[in-house]
């Protein structure tokens, strides 16, 4: 008995919010055959100049979506490098050479201006499907969770059959669909900046954007201090994330947009750190607070005709560098899922399924960020640095690994990884149809992830109950 169906029918879906997570899912459904419209409550002039990174597991679907990724500018990661805080010199190295050889394909690190423009011409533009719609200035204010009607702030109404929350860390859907957060703000503050690598070179400074490395300064076990250095704009921007703890600088309460704050405020919580990224810091431009808040995972994410994506639906800690690639992988999800292979037309099912195989991952993401936050070997990659003198980790067998985030590759397109033994989506959404559906799943795969795989924390998959 075959999961595939021929009972699919187009849906007119509306996307409330109009970020990466928005612009993803609309690729995504209007190539699975969908008419989409995107209802942003800005005009996207005040877009926030940082970088974004995209690791393989969210590569592998702007990929398979088409989009040009060359118009993201991006640097190709080479290395994550973690620094001691006062010399600078390296404590743990994860080499990335064979990353894309090994995971089919490469670690991006965009700037966020440039992803969001780059996915927006996929969605809008030239391609598969109908190419979708984007309304700006419509910020969403309620739905109607019997009818799919939207209302929003300009007094305008729209009716949708499949409606999708992708409204960021302060949605509004969430709260429509009755989701009432539990957080509490961070241990830690965060302050960005950005370094243009021409100033930095001029004034002889170390030029990192050679690295082609994300590289972070301290952020061993039970310390708050840590920076992070992503090199985007094919290098010619450095873009800084400053953590320190909360209690020598509390900005819980701001947000993007505000003034930026003076470079004093930047240096004063690190007087030993290493004089090289220290004078990196002092030439610091845009330096803005990242409002940090830990969020419990939701009990669910879908309600009616409503589904939740990105951080909408699982805001997390930015340890782990996966806030991006979760709302693209949300996105690849519902594409597959309403797709003509999958979707019999029964939208209850399909956000069932959705909801079924997203929140396990996204959750465990989620909790792994948090602990990255004081604990850098938590971190994917450094988390396989078991031979380090400084590696600990909490419980092996909880962290975190690369094997399990980076997934499986579509074999007509990338012949390379034909026998792939890792996690496969589409096998993830067939077991959970199958079983929605009283039909047999077969294939050797539980939760998405082979049979017979070990990861690096001890387990095997098939030799113990789900993941
Ligand atoms: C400075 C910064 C740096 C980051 N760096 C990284 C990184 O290196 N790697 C990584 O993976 N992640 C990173 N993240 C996180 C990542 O950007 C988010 O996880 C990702 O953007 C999630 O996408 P999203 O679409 O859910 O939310 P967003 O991209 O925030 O989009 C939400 C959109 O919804 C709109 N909106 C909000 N409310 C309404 C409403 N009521 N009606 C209509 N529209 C509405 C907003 O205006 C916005 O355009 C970073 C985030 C920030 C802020």
């Amino acid at each position: 008995m075959s999961i595939e169906t021929n009972s699919w029918r187009p849906l007119n879906v509306g996307v409330i919010g109009g970020g990466i997570g928005g612009m993803s899912v609309a690729i995504a459904l209007r190539r699975a055959g969908h008419t989409v419209t995107i209802y942003e409550r800005h005009d996207f002039a005040g877009e926030v100049g940082a970088s974004v990174s995209c690791a393989a597991n969210g590569t592998r679907w702007l990929h398979e979506w088409g989009v040009d990724v060359s118009k993201g500018d991006p640097v190709v990661l080479r290395k994550l490098i973690n620094r001691d805080w006062k010399t600078g010199e390296p404590v743990s190295v994860y080499d990335l050479d064979d990353y894309e050889k090994k995971w089919g394909y490469v670690y991006n690190m965009f700037h966020r201006q440039y992803m969001h423009a780059m996915l927006k011409d996929s969605a809008l533009g030239e391609g598969e499907g109908v190419p979708a719609v984007l309304k700006v200035n419509h910020q969403c204010q309620d739905i109607n969770l019997q009818t799919g009607t939207i209302t929003f702030t300009n007094n305008t109404t729209a009716h949708h059959d499949l409606i999708i929350g992708a409204d960021g860390i302060g949605s509004a859907v969430r709260k429509i669909i009755g989701l009432k957060p539990e957080k509490k703000p961070s241990d830690s503050s965060c302050l960005h900046a950005n370094v243009r690598t021409e100033d930095a070179v001029r004034l002889g400074l170390v030029d990192y954007s050679q690295h082609s490395a994300l590289e972070y300064w301290g952020g061993q076990e039970g310390k708050w201090d840590k920076i992070v250095l992503s090199p985007c704009n094919g290098g010619k921007l450095l873009s800084y994330y400053c953590f320190f703890p909360r209690e020598k600088g509390d900005f819980v309460n701001h947000t993007w947009g505000g003034e930026d704050r003076p470079v004093e405020e930047l240096l004063a919580p690190y007087p030993e750190l290493d004089a090289q990224v220290r004078s990196h810091l002092a030439i610091g431009t845009e330096i803005r607070p990242w409002r940090l808040w830990v969020h419990e995972p939701y009990p669910y994410i879908t309600r009616n005709m409503v589904c939740l994506l990105g951080d909408a639906g699982h805001p997390m800690m930015p340890h782990q560098s996966q806030g991006a690639c979760m709302a693209i992988e949300d996105a690849a999800a519902l594409g597959i899922i309403f797709s003509k292979t999958y979707f019999n037309g029964n939208i209850d099912e399909a956000l069932s399924v959705y909801e079924s195989i997203r929140l396990p991952r996204v959750t465990k993401v989620q909790s792994a960020a948090a602990k990255a936050a004081y604990n850098i070997n938590e971190r994917i990659g450094f988390s396989s640095n078991t031979n380090m003198s400084t590696y600990k980790v909490e419980d092996e067998k909880k962290k975190l690994t690369i094997e399990e985030m980076n997934a499986w590759v579509y074999p007509t397109i990338h012949k390379i990884q034909t026998n792939s033994r890792r996690y496969d989506m589409y096998k993830d959404v067939e077991e959970v149809l199958a079983a929605k559906r009283k039909l047999p799943f077969t294939a050797p795969y539980i939760n998405g992830l082979p049979v017979g795989l070990k990861l690096p924390n001890g387990y095997t998959i098939g030799e113990l109950a789900k993941l």
